[in-house]
């Protein structure tokens, strides 16, 4: 058994048998040509065919995963006119007497390194869209057809990376998996998989390129790892974690589509918790109403060096278009405590879950906390930006928060950036203190969501990760259920919603109580959302 490890686009478990995806090979000569006009015209109706050939995809992805999946095909209809690229090729056909394909990958080239030299993952894409749409053109010219060598059901589809245009062309009930030796969570074949909602591991480098086809594999993208002819052991746990995910499934085909609606008619919304990227499209498949809780200290955890401004715009832009127009609420840093990052020189604290943690990080390191900020806000154009801040205690702190979040919008906007006028700020009710003085908290931000994991912690004074103290910890204490009422009232003589975040909220049990407090959201790992449903759409609150 070999194990290889890349980064899992889209979470799920699947054991198949390997097919290489084959691209045709489109070889491209350079001929000199005695008439530039014709040769002209011939570029000019390839670009018209293969305009019609990018709708055509447009419009099946549209019906097969939706409009935020389908945008690409806009995308490279629009960069197969745009007029820099079109200029290039038209200028190097007449100047040089040449053929349209060496034109086209003439332009290819050039545009392409432009977009890889700018360093940012998200341009870097680009690059290979723009060459999609130029193989496309010359594939038009050539009059060849595509053969991919994917045939058959039930197979593990491996390759170096995948264009979407090809990944929309395969039949994608036969195929169980994505692997790509290159590509990243942003590329589009990865948006893509989480929008079709099929395991994706991308980015396992050359050695993936050393297995043959017909090899089984047994792909595990929710932890990226992929492993040829596995041994019993393995293949038994990733037959359980596969059953579990089949059970999953048939609940979600029953209530998939369906509202969160209790049977005397009183609606809550569901998002999804997530940590990475990869969690997206665990939420879109499994029907999440938005996005409530995106953790993004993961982003900052497990390396040397915080991310930049350009890795975070490029992760919470995937994200947020990801998910279309629903909601997603993006939590800022939540460092400290229990998780550590040590980049940060955070001193050695006697009791870190009451020390430097959250908001009072970002507000003591400024530079961390506008880096994350400007990221957000120029992201906020892709979607529907909640943007909510952590352990919030005071008054005072959240006006320091917005006062930092003006001076970061007015930045953007003077350098010329686009940022939405409509994200809402809001703030995680997590601590005895924003509870009591929620009343004077709500006026100033636009949602609450209560961390019920944190604030259980913080009222009863017991650690949440001292496992000897489990049994004095009631995550049902009256105290917990008062709070959360308090906080909730407050929210709505405010005209704010307010929803939980923290794990009580897919608690099944309690879900009557919170419906009746008046809860507007809960936000639950995705797998929770249906069982939810399922329990709400059989409640009757009037009984
Ligand atoms: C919480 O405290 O309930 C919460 C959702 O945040 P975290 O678990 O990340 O601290
Ligand atoms: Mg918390």
């Amino acid at each position: 058994m070999i194990t290889l490890k890349g980064k899992g686009a889209h979470g799920g478990v699947a054991i198949g048998r390997a097919v290489f995806f084959r691209r045709a090979q489109i070889s491209v000569e350079r001929r000199n040509i005695a008439d530039v006009e014709g040769e002209l015209s011939r570029f000019k109706a390839a670009r018209e065919k293969t305009a019609q050939e990018l709708r055509r995809l447009y419009e099946r992805a549209l019906s097969d995963i939706g409009q935020s999946g389908a945008q690409i095909f806009e995308i490279h209809e629009m960069m197969l006119f745009d007029e820099d690229y079109n200029h290039l090729i038209e200028n190097t056909i007449r100047v040089e007497n040449v053929n349209a394909e060496y034109a086209i990958s003439v332009a290819a080239e050039h545009f392409a390194k432009i977009f890889s030299s700018m360093g940012d993952p998200y341009m870097s894409a680009r690059a290979a869209d723009i060459k999609d749409v130029s193989r496309r053109l010359c594939k038009v010219l050539s009059g060849s057809e595509e053969d991919t060598g994917v045939s058959g059901k039930g197979i593990i589809l491996c390759a170096d990376d995948l264009a979407p245009g090809e990944t929309m062309q395969l039949d994608k009930d036969s195929i169980l998996a994505f692997v790509t030796s290159e590509g990243s969570v942003n590329s589009h074949t990865a948006i893509l998989a989480r929008t079709m909602g099929i395991p994706a591991v991308v980015g396992v480098g050359e050695r993936l390129m050393a297995l043959s086809d017909g090899q089984l594999l047994a792909v595990d993208s929710f932890c990226g790892e992929i492993y040829s002819d596995p041994d019993g052991e393995t293949l038994s746990r990733l037959e359980k974690k596969r059953n579990e995910q089949i059970r999953a499934e048939e609940l979600l085909e029953k209530y998939r589509g369906l509202d969160n609606v209790t049977l005397d008619g009183t609606r809550i919304d569901i998002f999804a918790n997530i940590q990475t990227i990869s969690e997206v499209g665990a939420a879109i498949k499994n029907d999440a109403g938005g996005i409530g809780l995106f953790r993004s200290e993961f982003l900052y955890i497990g390396r040397d060096t915080p991310p930049d401004e350009e890795e975070q715009f490029g992760a919470y832009r995937t994200v947020l278009s990801s998910m279309g127009n629903k909601k997603v609420v993006i939590r800022t840093l939540d460092i400290g405590a229990d998780k550590q990052v040590p980049y940060l020189d955070l001193p050695r604290e006697e009791n870190p879950a009451l020390g430097m943690r959250g908001i009072r990080i970002c507000l003591t390191n400024e530079e961390l906390f506008r880096t994350q900020l400007r990221a957000l806000f120029r992201a906020s154009v892709f979607g529907r930006l909640c943007v909510m801040f952590p352990m919030i205690t005071s008054v005072s702190e959240v006006n320091e928060i917005l006062t930092v979040c003006h001076r970061v919008k007015k930045e953007l906007l003077d350098e010329g950036q686009r940022v939405s006028e409509d994200i809402e700020l809001g703030i995680m009710i997590e601590t005895p203190a924003a509870v009591i003085i929620s009343d004077k908290l709500a006026p100033l931000v636009d949602f609450f969501s209560i961390g019920t994991n944190d604030l259980g912690q913080y009222a009863l004074a017991i650690d949440r990760q001292n496992r000897s103290a489990d049994r004095f910890f009631d995550p049902h204490h009256e105290a917990i259920l008062r709070m959360i009422r308090i906080a909730s009232d407050n929210a709505h003589k405010n005209g704010k919603w307010i929803g939980i975040c923290g794990e009580l909220g897919a608690d099944i049990s309690l879900i009557d109580t919170f419906l009746l407090i008046g809860i507007d959201e809960l936000s639950v790992s995705p797998s929770a959302i249906l069982p939810l449903r399922d329990k709400i759409r059989n409640i009757d609150l009037n009984k």
